[in-house]
């Protein structure tokens, strides 16, 4: 690797705003959880989900949410595919990036949450009403 080019790194990444071990660990749980790209359904309503393709098949990155009374219904998600339709601005300081990341990442997967769940509840009150 270049010298300069280590420098610059070193002298950037010493710009970055120090944080307490406690702001540390609360950000890498926020991080941790923003990354999960399927968050961990409730129990009561969104069942635990299913990768019905694997590599390299074209529809691998779909995750697979089937009727809890397994009925045959399914509602499929395709996070990859998601993400890609988005256009996401990027702010340039890393602290605003940083925060624009996990805003992004926390409501993806807020909509994605509500997607399954939406579809669930249309499907129990089709299919299963009363249960
Ligand atoms: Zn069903």
């Amino acid at each position: 690797m270049d010298a300069h080019h280590t420098d610059d790194l070193d002298e950037w990444l010493a710009r970055l705003p120090k944080q307490t071990p406690a702001e540390m660990l609360a950000e890498v749980d926020a991080a941790r959880r923003a990354a999960a790209e399927a968050p961990l359904p409730e129990p009561s309503l969104i069942p635990m989900p299913d990768f019905p393709y694997s590599w390299p098949h074209p529809l691998s990155g779909t995750v697979r949410f089937a009727c809890p009374l397994a009925c045959g219904w399914h509602h499929d998600e395709r996070p990859g595919v998601d993400q890609a339709r988005e256009r996401i601005v990027l702010p340039l300081d890393p602290e605003q990036l940083e925060r624009t990341l996990t805003v992004n990442a926390e409501a993806r997967a807020a909509a994605m949450q509500a997607r399954i769940e939406g579809a669930i509840t249309q499907h129990f009150e089709a299919d299963h009403p009363g249960r």
